[in-house]
């Protein structure tokens, strides 16, 4: 009794034509330029994916798939910086394309203002636990740079904004705040 082997193919042969196949940045929804292959929100480079040469087949591959997307460069520095972020930069801007008209342009903007604050503060010996604060602008407020703190402080409240659609908690509250803040 013969049975047909399926093909078999090295993993990274398949990854190779998963790489090719991605037109859109699986995070932002951008058109990708340079790709990065993340698995399980791993950034996985090209010489590790060379060596990933385990041979399976295609119905395999179909559930190895599932672990793997393609990210523009600027979502995978996202994922590279994550564990030193002191906020949840990648769910602010999932959160701010998806429930926000912001343009590509002002996101990021919003983006690089968190990540420049977190170096400013990391660098201030601040307590990282301010930053976890459901208001972290006023949690951070003595902290803010001198140089445009104005910046920072609408970057922080738009943060906040999220953090609270994160935890659920009711929209009132975004207004009493915003009014209060006025004063
Ligand atoms: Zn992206």
């Amino acid at each position: 009794m013969t049975v047909q082997q399926p093909k078999r193919r090295p993993l990274s042969r398949y990854l190779k034509d998963f790489k090719h196949s991605q037109t859109h940045c699986a995070h932002c929804g951008k058109l990708l330029d340079r790709i990065t292959l993340v698995r399980r929100d791993e950034i996985v480079n090209k010489t590790a994916i060379a060596q990933l040469d385990t041979l399976i087949d295609e119905a395999t591959w179909q559930i190895v798939k599932q672990d793997w997307i393609a990210l523009c460069r600027f979502c995978s520095d996202l994922h590279c910086n994550e564990h030193n972020d002191w906020f949840d930069i990648i769910g602010f801007k999932q959160y701010l394309f998806e429930q926000t008209e912001m343009s590509h342009g002002t996101i990021r903007e919003y983006v690089v203002r968190l990540r420049r604050l977190a170096t400013h503060l990391a660098e201030q010996g601040v307590a990282k636990e301010l930053a976890c604060d459901l208001t972290p602008d006023e949690a951070l407020e003595q902290w803010l740079p001198a140089t445009s703190p104005n910046n920072y402080r609408i970057a922080l409240r738009k943060y906040a904004q999220y953090l609270r659609q994160k935890n659920q908690l009711p929209d009132s509250q975004a207004e009493n705040k915003s009014t209060s803040a006025i004063y």
